[in-house]
């Protein structure tokens, strides 16, 4: 009944929805079950509104950047995804990049580039949204998003209110900030600032990082990238690939022969063999040398 309400309300607002769809379609590992319901707001107000209304049915919801970092079970999810992928809008402005939570990293580089403006290259690359790259904190080649982010606009679903982040507020540490601990809050923009460059020279960092990352990881696979955190003092993949486990399989998913820290669907994974193999090699890690690895892929059940 709660599910008929929010189709009703979806209706009513003109807001683009699909029912019963695989999730596989909506992550880059392409695994998981079918959502009720997956929701595709345009509008700042619409995506707010929406989830206040899905709260006020007392339905799950999960916020559902460009998927590059997230799977779905393979029951499927029994609530609403609520999809940024339509709130793409960037604006430059000086040295100033303002860009909706759904913007995604490479079309911000692109536009960083085109208005030679410095200070992003070493995201390119980075599939995912910049919502979904603040919420974590994303980070490549040694430089973290949070040493470009300004501030940002937040809607509190506790509170229902918008507020304007600082950079301090939002908590960044590490691969960590405060919206990994308070679900609550949710990114709707956030201006970055960059630096005026020679475009020829910003360009040939962006391409030198691209060809890294081709030569590194194995971008033919559908993917999710780093699996782990980094440990003190150690790397993930170097662990993994110490203890030979390149190249372990369970069902269709693998530890990348490429790159260790990746695990891949060799084309019929499921989201199980996913979770079953990231607990393997964690398992595998904490006996072989006593560390315990800490997952970055977030898995919902
Ligand atoms: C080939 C490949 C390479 C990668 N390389 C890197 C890398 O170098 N560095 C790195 O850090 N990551 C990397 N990643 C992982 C991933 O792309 C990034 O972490 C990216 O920032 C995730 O963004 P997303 O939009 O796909 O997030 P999603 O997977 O959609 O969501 C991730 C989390 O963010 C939350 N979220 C999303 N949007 C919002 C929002 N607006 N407000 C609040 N919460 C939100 C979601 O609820 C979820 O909990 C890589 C992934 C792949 C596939």
């Amino acid at each position: 009944m709660p599910f008929s309400a929010i189709v009703f309300y979806l209706d009513k607002n003109n807001i683009e929805y699909e029912i019963n769809k695989k999730t596989s379609s909506l992550v880059s590992y392409k695994v998981g079950g079918e959502a009720k319901i997956i929701a595709y707001p345009s509008k700042i107000d619409e995506l707010c509104n929406l989830i206040v209304k899905i709260k006020e049915n007392k339905i799950r919801f999960f916020l559902l950047g460009n998927g590059t970092n997230t799977y779905f079970s393979d029951r499927g999810f029994d609530g609403v995804i609520v999809s940024t992928k339509k709130l793409n809008r960037i604006i430059v402005s000086g040295n100033r990049i303002t860009a909706m939570c759904g913007a995604l990293i490479n079309n911000i580089c692109l536009s960083a580039l085109s208005n030679s403006l410095s200070g992003m290259e070493f995201m390119y690359g980075i599939p995912g949204s910049v919502g979904g790259a603040v919420y974590m904190n994303a980070k490549a080649y040694e430089k973290s998003i949070s040493e470009i982010v300004e501030k940002s606009l937040i809607f509190d679903t506790g509170t229902l209110k918008y507020i304007d982040f600082s950079k301090k507020e939002h908590g960044f540490f590490k691969k960590d900030s405060i919206f990994m601990k308070n679900h609550n809050l949710l990114i709707l923009e956030t201006s970055l600032i960059l630096n005026q460059e020679n475009r020829e020279q910003i360009s040939l960092k962006m391409n030198d990082l691209i060809q890294k990352r081709i030569k590194s990881q194995p971008l033919n696979l559908p993917n999710a990238g780093s699996v782990f955190k980094r440990p003190k003092n150690n790397y993930a993949s170097r662990l993994i690939d110490e203890a030979g486990l390149k190249g372990f399989r369970i069902g269709g998913a693998e530890v990348s022969k490429k790159h260790a820290g990746f695990i891949v669907n060799t084309g019929n994974a499921t989201a199980t063999d996913i979770y079953a193999l990231t607990n393997k090699v964690k398992e595998i890690i904490k006996n072989k040398f006593g560390i315990e690895l800490v997952e970055e892929i977030i898995y919902v059940e």
